[in-house]
Order: structure tokens, then C-alpha cells, then sequence
């Protein structure tokens, strides 16, 4: 936790679980991007906090950013960055919302088909389209394969398909998966983008941009590498799979840049025992899945959690939200440590938590308020 998380922390009076997210962290996170891929342009994905305070810095830094609705491309305009620096990379939209896209000033679009190029044709004509392909997320925490990217081989067809109807053949993208653990992840993804570029350019079209997606991760319980060592990874699978003309390249971090910015504080509402027995205690948080933690689903994300009582005796407990639904348990398969001393009332922090918890928070799931976030 930052200097400045702890000490606003300590001055908050209001009620209920917040995020508090600290923007130097976020700077120096884009920064470190910044010099680790000089020549890359970072377009930040803005799902992951679309906090207004974290555009306008990200703005200022010189980010560019990825959208997937007209919602997120107004957030974005607001908060001062101009059309040409956003991207609609959602693969999955409305004609109509492609049309309100291109009113707003963008121009360059996702595609992962065939019928999407003719939509975007109509609603956006003359535009930029680069085409998603499949990736299959080994190694990532939080995969987001199958559902966006077409397989590498329909990947040509769909770009002639685009050029045919006037649009600009712009580019590949794909996306490793979030949390992706493993810096060669990109290898394999950019060896079928290398070939795409040649396959594309025997038909007589050029492609001039690879979009690397996200991936980053944050520091959650485990260690993980630095960015430092994401970028030296990719700039050795660009040299070995594009030689010396290596393409101008974009990546997308969500999470890598602001999840280790932000930090929840939650409260202890109740420990208890399902029998006299049972080796495991029930700890129940005032945040769960609905309140923003919806990223331990499968309990796929293991948030660091910090008590006023770490140091003493730990054992094992079943970890759960406050809602009157038997899906909101945080941890359970594989039971959390927490200290024997944890009592209700006590307030616990959840670390790492800037990315993907805000927007995920439903809006008053058993009257419960939507997650409070304060950028400082
Ligand atoms: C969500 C998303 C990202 C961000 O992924 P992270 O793993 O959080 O960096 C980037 N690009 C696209 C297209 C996305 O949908």
C-alpha cells in the first residue's frame, strides 16, 4: 500500500467497502511501459477503470485507448483525448453503435468476421480494420480465449473482404489472455501474425500494425515478471518472426497499469462455524462477487488480503460476500489463511484491486451500493 492510500484511509469516515486508487502508481506504471516499449504505442483498455481521473492523467501521459461502446468512447472524449487516439476494439457490436462510433471521430475498428467487416463497411465507411485472431491463453489467470478472434487461416479472407469494400486494411490483433504469467506467450501469436502479413501481402494488400493486446499482469499473491522483462520477450519474438521489418505495434493494458494502483477496504462482518468441528471457519467480508470482486469466479484471482492482525497464528478459512446468494464465496475451494485472531468489525485490505472491480460491481444487488472508488 502507498503512503498516500494509507494516510487517505485513515482520514475516510464514510461507511461500506471503497477503492482507493492511487494515480502516481498508475504514472509510474505507464511510464515503465513507456520505456520498456519504446517504439509501442500504449492504448490503455479502458473497461478495466474507466475512472475519469484515470483518463485524464492517462490523456495527458500521451495514451491512446481502447473502447467497446459508444458509452466508453464519450468517457474517453470527456476526458480530452481526440478521436484519433481511440480505438473501438470490441469485436461484438452493433451496427448503429458503429455508426455513433464513427460520428464521434473514430476510425479505427475490431473485426473478427466476415459479416462485422460488412457492418463496419456501412456504418463507418473508408475506415481502418485490423482482424483478432484466436489465442489459446495458456498461461493466463483470467483466459478470454474462444469467444473473441477468428483462426488464423480465415484471417486473410476477412481482410480481403474489408479491403474489397473499401475499408483500410490495417492490421492483426490477439490477446494472450489476462493475467498471463508467462512472458513467451506472445511468440506463438505473433509467429501466425508474421504469417497473415505475407499471406495478405501475396494477395496484393499491405498490413501495417500488430496490436499485442493486454495481458500484463499485477502483483497478486504471486510474484510475477516485470514489465521490463514482458517487453524484452516480445521485442525478441517481433525480430525472429517479422526480421528487420518489424510493424508498427500498439498494446493494451488494462489491469498491468492499473491493477496494483488501487486497494479495497472492506469490513468483517461475521466469522462462524457450519459445525462445532469444522476445521474451517466462515469469514463473510462486506464485498464479495457483486460488490466488485466478480474476478474470483472459479477463484481464479487470489487477491492479497491484509489484516490489523497479520503476524499472529493463521488458519484456514472459507472467504465470502455479504449477499443472500450461495455464488458470492470468494474462496472455498482452496481455503484462505487468515489470522485465528480476525474479529468482526476489524477492517481488512484487499491489495491489487484498481483493475476490473469497479465496473464489474452490480448496482444494488440486495440493496447493497455499488463499489464507492476514490482516485487521489
Ligand atoms: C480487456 C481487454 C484488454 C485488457 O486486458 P488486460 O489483460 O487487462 O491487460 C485489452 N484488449 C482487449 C481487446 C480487451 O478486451
Amino acid at each position: 500500500m502507498t503512503e498516500r492510500i494509507r494516510k487517505f484511509l485513515k482520514r475516510r469516515r464514510e461507511e461500506g467497502p471503497c477503492l482507493v486508487v492511487d494515480l502516481e502508481v498508475i504514472r509510474e506504471n505507464y511510464l515503465a511501459f513507456a520505456k520498456t516499449l519504446p517504439d509501442t504505442r500504449v492504448f490503455y483498455a479502458v473497461k478495466a477503470n474507466p475512472a475519469p481521473e484515470i483518463l485524464k492523467l492517462l490523456v495527458e501521459l500521451g495514451s491512446s485507448f481502447d473502447t467497446a461502446s459508444p458509452a466508453e468512447i464519450e468517457m474517453v472524449l470527456a476526458a480530452g483525448a481526440t478521436a484519433d487516439r481511440i480505438s473501438f476494439g470490441n469485436t461484438i457490436k452493433k451496427e448503429r453503435d458503429i455508426a455513433r462510433a464513427y460520428e464521434l471521430g473514430v476510425r479505427l475498428f475490431a473485426v473478427d468476421s466476415g459479416v462485422e467487416v460488412e457492418k463496419i463497411a456501412r456504418a463507418a465507411p473508408g475506415s481502418k480494420v485490423f482482424c483478432r485472431i484466436l489465442c489459446d491463453g495458456t498461461g493466463a489467470e483470467w483466459p478470454l480465449s474462444r469467444k473473441f478472434g477468428c483462426a488464423p487461416e480465415m484471417a486473410s479472407g476477412i481482410l480481403e473482404q474489408a479491403h474489397r469494400l473499401g475499408l483500410v486494411t490495417h492490421g492483426i490483433s490477439f490477446h494472450v489472455g489476462s493475467q498471463q504469467n508467462d512472458v513467451k506467450a506472445w511468440d506463438k501469436a505473433l509467429a501466425s501474425a508474421a504469417a497473415i502479413f505475407n499471406e495478405v501481402s501475396e494477395r496484393g494488400l499491405t498490413l501495417s500494425m500488430v496490436n499485442l493486446g493486454g495481458g500484463f499482469p499485477a502483483r497478486y499473491l504471486k510474484n510475477v515478471p516485470k514489465v521490463d522483462a514482458y517487453g524484452k520477450s516480445i521485442f525478441r519474438a517481433l525480430r525472429k518472426h517479422f526480421g528487420n521489418r518489424i510493424p508498427e505495434t500498439i498494446i493494451e493494458p488494462g489491469r498491468g497499469l492499473v491493477g496494483d494502483a488501487g486497494i479495497i477496504e472492506a469490513e468483517v462482518v461475521l466469522i462462524s462455524k457450519k459445525s462445532a468441528d469444522d476445521p474451517v471457519r466462515w469469514v463473510y467480508l462486506d464485498i464479495g462477487k457483486f460488490g466488485g470482486l466478480a474476478e474470483t469466479i472459479d477463484e481464479s484471482i487470489r487477491y492479497p488480503i491484509r489484516t490489523p492482525r497479520d503476524g499472529s497464528k493463521l488458519a484456514p478459512c472459507v472467504i465470502a460476500g455479504p449477499t443472500c446468494d450461495s455464488v458470492d464465496v470468494l474462496y472455498e475451494k482452496e481455503p484462505y489463511m487468515l489470522p485465528v485472531s480476525l474479529e468482526i468489525g476489524d477492517k481488512v485490505l484487499i491489495e491489487a484491486a484498481g483493475a476490473y472491480t469497479t465496473t464489474y460491481s452490480s448496482v444494488a444487488f440486495n440493496g447493497f451500493p455499488p463499489l464507492k472508488s476514490y482516485v487521489i
